[in-house]
């Protein structure tokens, strides 16, 4: 049973499936011999690019080496000890440990987690609801798909549990107004927020989550200035704040975290894809020293943190992020990410702006997207039963780019591997262009 997959359409062989068997720098090869530029590095995973064979030999000694040990009770291995002061020496200067876990979804987990233990220490049991937004992305368990503000990971689930609540997401293109200013937007956000808290009350929430840059809901940009007025809200109500940064982490927007990048200081990061590239699965929750001094001091009285996973800190994904952390920083991808990104989005820029079906191309480092809408008034859905941007992406995907069609807009999203080139990118834009110029859309 794949992950997100309409099983019944799946069986009858309606959807288009790949069998992939090898991959090199950005390209990939089906096991038919058809190769393909990734335009979204797997799942905006693979940012050293594909066929690394640094990684590959880093994982293939430390197996040899050292296959496993666990890190309960305090145990661990040299190379989770080694990739934790790598990952520390990159993040923040206030954030202090790392919780590894393997998935984005378990990271958040244990994010919320960790929140809910500090409270109890701080001796207030009752600070354990948790704002995220609509339209975000924290994975697909039962807390993190709580997070998660998509209807697809609620519906048929009961979520969001009664924990989460959401608040409207920085969302530009639809925001309530189209006159509004980007300032009287992120004031109406700001004042939504305040609404929210005043609605469930400051002592009942102990956290809030973002991604930087909202990620599966559609590649938004946040509006100037919103981390600036969202953050002394929070700090006024003391709570604290979670930057999901699994897609936004060690490099993709053209800085080394989302958090630099906007100016952000979380209490928390959750971060996964981009530390090891993909080669291994690990994630990891880095908490800042009050966080942790909290929290530390708090197991005197209240126990062991009661939290683990058989795989925490397993040292062949370890192994696998130091290498990757390395490569990172020799290929020096996060500034290449900057320059190829901005490259990227100015290229499909230019190429569409003149599509009346193009609302929107918007981008951050190699985050970019293409927003479309119905040539009906250029501004609404299209009838999802059309399948319009599915449909363009399939085509994008025949002339040799695998894009994806984001679930919850009429949106095209890409996100390659971080060594990309400008002429990589160029090809990029030219199968979008012509696809997208030979579609027939809906009247
Ligand atoms: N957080 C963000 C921002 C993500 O984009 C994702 C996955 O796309 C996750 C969390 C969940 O990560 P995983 O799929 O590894 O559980």
């Amino acid at each position: 049973m794949h992950p997100i997959t309409a099983y019944g359409a799946f069986e009858r062989q309606e959807v288009t499936s790949t069998v992939m068997s090898r991959g090199e720098g950005v390209f990939v090869e089906d096991r038919d011999g058809r190769k393909k530029l990734d335009a979204f590095a797997g799942l905006y995973c693979v940012n050293v690019g594909y066929g690394r064979t640094e990684i590959a030999d880093a994982i293939a000694e430390q197996a040899r080496k050292l296959a496993y040990f666990h890190a309960y009770g305090g145990h661990g291995t040299e190379a989770s000890i080694t990739l934790a002061k790598m990952i520390l020496d990159r993040a923040p200067k206030h954030m202090s440990k790392v919780y590894f876990g393997l998935s984005g979804s378990d990271a958040n987990e244990t994010n919320i987690k960790l929140v809910w233990y500090y409270n109890e220490v701080k001796g207030r049991p009752e600070k354990k609801k948790i704002i995220s937004r609509w339209r975000a992305y924290h994975g697909s368990g039962l807390i993190s798909g709580s997070l998660t503000g998509l209807p697809l990971f609620h519906k048929q689930f009961g979520l969001p549990l009664e924990y989460v609540k959401h608040t409207e997401a920085p969302y530009g293109l639809r925001r309530p107004d189209p006159e509004m200013s980007d300032e009287a937007f992120v004031d109406y956000l700001a004042q939504r927020l305040e609404e929210l808290i005043a609605k469930e009350g400051a002592d009942t929430i102990a956290a809030f989550i973002g991604e930087p840059v909202l990620g599966t809901g559609g590649i938004v940009p946040p509006p100037a200035g919103y981390w600036d007025r969202i953050q002394p809200i929070l700090k006024k109500y003391d709570i604290l704040l979670i930057a999901d940064e699994v897609v936004t982490g060690f490099g993709r927007l053209g800085s080394m975290f989302g958090s630099e990048h906007y100016n952000i200081r979380p209490d928390i990061i959750t971060i996964a894809k981009g530390l090891t590239s993909a080669y291994a699965p690990l994630s990891g929750s880095i908490v800042s020293e009050d966080v942790w001094s909290v929290i530390r001091d708090g197991t005197n009285t209240h126990g062991p943190f009661g939290h683990g996973w058989t795989y925490s800190a397993h040292p062949l994904c370890a192994a696998a992020g130091v290498a990757n952390l390395k490569l990172i920083d020799e290929m020096g991808l996060v500034a290449n990410a900057r320059e190829v990104g901005g490259y990227l989005k100015a290229e499909l820029t230019s190429a569409l702006v003149n599509h009346p079906a193009v609302v929107e191309v918007r981008g951050e480092g190699l985050m970019c997207a293409v927003e479309l809408a119905s040539l009906k008034d250029g501004k609404s859905a299209f009838n999802p039963s059309d399948t319009v941007v599915p449909r363009i992406v399939a085509e994008i995907g025949r002339k040799g780019v695998i894009a994806r069609p984001m679930p919850q807009a009429d949106v095209i999203g890409y996100a390659p591997p971080l060594c990309l080139t400008k002429s990589e990118a160029d090809i990029i834009v030219g199968a979008t262009r012509d696809a997208i110029e030979e579609f027939s859309f809906p009247a």
